[in-house]
C-alpha cells in the first residue's frame, strides 16, 4: 500500500478552486486536486468503466467515478468494482450505450455491459427533503429526486465515499472533506450522525465494514452513536440484512469486523440467538469455533478459493443449535430427532432477522445433521456417508469442532485417514470399530417411534 502522507502532502493544504451547495443549501466549496497531484491513472480503471465514461463524455455529458472505486483507488487497493455518475437522465444513458438496461423500479439505474462487465450508472441524486422523503422513524422512504453533482455528494454516506473522478479532466473533486478524512484515516459520517443513521441504519453496518476492511478509524461522533442506534436495524428488511451480512462476512476481514461487530453492539441485531449464547460461553467453545472459522474464511479468500454462505452460517449458529440439541436430548428426545428439532427452530428464528434463502439454509441443515452421522460408522454407514454430496462441508465442520474443544479429536483424524485410505485399507478401519472379541449383543426388538414433526422454513 502506498503511504497516505506521501499521497496526499503536496495538495492537502490546497485552497478550495470551486464553490457548490452542500446539504440544506449550506454554501460549501469543492476541493479539485488535478491529475498531477494524485495517484489515479487510468491503467488502473477497467476497460469497461472507462468505455462508459468517456461514451457518456462523447455524448455530451458529464461522468464521473465515484463512490468506492475512487476511494480504493487512492488507498492504494484494487476496487471490488466501478461506479459511474452522470448528470444525463437514465433513459438518456441508455440511449447511449446498445447495450444497456434500465433496471430499478424507485431510482432507475442503468447496467452497461461492456465484454463481461456490467458497469452501474446512476444519475445525480438529490438529498431527501425531510417532510416528504422520510417517515416518523427519520427512514429515508423515498430517494429517487434527481440533483446536481453538488446535491449528490452530500447524500452520500461518508465523506471518504463522496469523492469523484473526473474523466474530463482527470481531477478528483471533493465537496465534503473526504481527501483531509482519507489522509487523516478517519471514516466519518456526513451530516449530523443521528439523522443519517435513522435515514437509513444500515449506515451503522456499512461504517463497521470499512473499519474492518480499510483498518481506518472511525471519527468518533460516527462511532460513539452506533451502540445506541443499533437498535434501529430492527426496522431494516431482513433480505437487506442478509445481503450486508455477506458483505460482512464474506469481503476477507471477517474475524475483525465481527469483532468490530460485538464491540459495537451491533451483532445482537443480526444473530441474536447466537449473541445470547456467546455471553455463557462453556468450556470455551463458541468463540473459538466462530473465530476460527472466520479466520479460516478469510484465509480461504485470500487464496482465491470459494467460500460458501451455508457453512459460514453453519458456524455463525452452531452455538445456539448444539445447546437447543443438548437442552432436547436433556428432555428425553433422541440425539437425531432431538438435533433436528434444534435446527428447525433455530433457522426458523434467524431467517426473521437476516433473511438467509433457503439454497443455503438447506445446506447448512445437512452440514449440522451429518455431525451425529459421522459418528456412526460401521458396517457400511461410513461409506455411505463418503458419498453423500455434502460430506466434505459436514466434515470439514467436524474439524472445526475438534479443534474447537469439543471432545472429536480422534473421531476426525478417522475420517481424515479414511477418506484417502484403499478401499481395502477403510474396510479394516470399519472392522477395527467393532469390538475385538465381536461378540454379538442381542438386539432389542425395535420399537416404531412417531417421527418427529419437521416444519419447514
Ligand atoms: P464497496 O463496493 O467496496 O463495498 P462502496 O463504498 O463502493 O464499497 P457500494 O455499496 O458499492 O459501496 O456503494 C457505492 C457508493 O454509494 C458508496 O461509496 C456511497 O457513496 C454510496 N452509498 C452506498 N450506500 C449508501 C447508503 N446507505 N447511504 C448513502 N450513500 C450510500
Ligand atoms: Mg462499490
Amino acid at each position: 500500500m502506498l503511504s497516505l502522507n506521501k499521497i496526499f502532502d503536496r495538495f492537502a493544504k490546497k485552497k478550495p478552486r470551486i464553490r457548490g451547495r452542500g446539504l440544506d443549501d449550506n454554501v460549501s466549496e469543492a476541493l479539485i486536486i488535478p491529475r498531477s497531484e494524485h495517484t489515479i491513472s487510468r491503467k488502473q480503471i477497467s476497460a469497461a468503466a472507462l468505455h462508459v465514461l468517456y461514451g457518456l463524455k462523447e455524448a455530451g455529458y458529464e461522468s464521473y467515478l465515484v463512490g468506492g472505486c475512487v476511494r480504493d483507488l487512492l488507498l492504494g487497493h484494487e476496487p471490488k468494482d466501478f461506479d459511474i455518475t452522470t448528470n444525463a437522465t437514465p433513459e438518456q444513458v441508455h440511449k447511449v450505450f446498445r447495450r444497456s438496461q434500465l433496471i430499478g423500479r424507485r431510482f432507475k439505474l442503468v447496467h452497461v455491459r461492456h465484454g463481461r462487465e456490467i458497469i452501474e450508472v446512476a444519475t445525480f441524486r438529490a438529498p431527501p427533503q425531510a417532510e416528504i422523503d422520510v417517515d416518523g422513524a427519520g427512514r429515508i422512504m423515498r430517494d429517487n429526486v434527481y440533483g446536481t453533482m453538488e446535491q449528490d455528494a452530500w447524500r452520500r454516506d461518508f465523506t471518504i465515499n463522496a469523492l469523484y473522478y473526473n474523466i474530463r479532466d482527470f481531477s478528483i473533486i471533493d465537496y465534503t472533506g473526504g481527501i483531509g478524512d482519507l489522509k487523516s484515516g478517519v471514516i466519518k459520517l456526513i451530516g449530523d450522525v443521528e439523522t443519517r443513521y435513522r435515514e437509513d441504519p444500515v449506515r451503522m453496518l456499512r461504517a463497521v465494514r470499512f473499519v474492518g476492511k480499510l483498518g481506518l478509524k472511525l471519527d468518533p461522533e460516527t462511532e460513539k452513536l452506533i451502540p445506541q442506534c443499533a437498535k434501529l436495524l430492527s426496522d431494516i428488511p431482513a433480505a437487506r440484512l442478509f445481503e450486508e451480512s455477506l458483505k460482512l462476512y464474506l469481503s476477507g476481514n471477517a474475524a475483525v469486523t465481527h469483532e468490530l461487530l460485538c464491540h459495537y453492539h451491533v451483532f445482537e441485531h443480526l444473530f441474536p440467538q447466537t449473541d445470547k449464547v456467546l455471553h455463557t460461553e462453556q468450556d470455551d467453545y463458541p468463540r473459538t469455533l466462530l473465530m476460527k472459522a472466520l479466520e479460516n474464511t478469510d484465509k480461504r479468500i485470500d487464496e482465491g478459493k470459494t467460500v460458501t454462505p451455508a457453512f459460514l452460517f453453519a458456524a455463525i449458529l452452531w452455538e445456539p443449535t448444539r445447546q437447543l440439541w443438548q437442552q432436547n436430548k436433556e428432555r428425553n428426545i433422541p440425539p437425531i430427532p432431538a438435533l433436528q428439532r434444534a435446527v428447525t427452530d433455530v433457522i426458523l428464528t434467524q431467517v426473521t432477522r437476516v433473511a438467509i434463502p433457503k439454497r443455503f439454509t438447506v445446506m447448512t441443515r445437512d452440514i449440522w445433521t451429518l455431525q451425529p452421522r459421522l459418528e456412526m460408522r460401521r458396517g457400511k454407514r461410513a461409506f455411505r456417508l463418503l458419498t453423500h454430496p455434502k460430506f466434505r462441508a459436514a466434515y470439514d465442520f467436524l474439524l472445526l469442532r475438534a479443534e474447537s474443544g469439543e471432545p472429536l479429536t480422534e473421531l476426525a483424524e478417522w475420517w481424515t485417514v479414511f477418506q484417502f485410505a484403499d478401499e481395502s485399507e477403510q474396510q479394516t478401519m470399519v472392522n477395527q470399530l467393532t469390538s475385538p472379541t465381536k461378540t454379538k449383543a442381542k438386539r432389542k426388538p425395535r420399537r416404531r417411534r412417531k417421527k418427529p414433526v419437521e416444519k419447514s422454513e
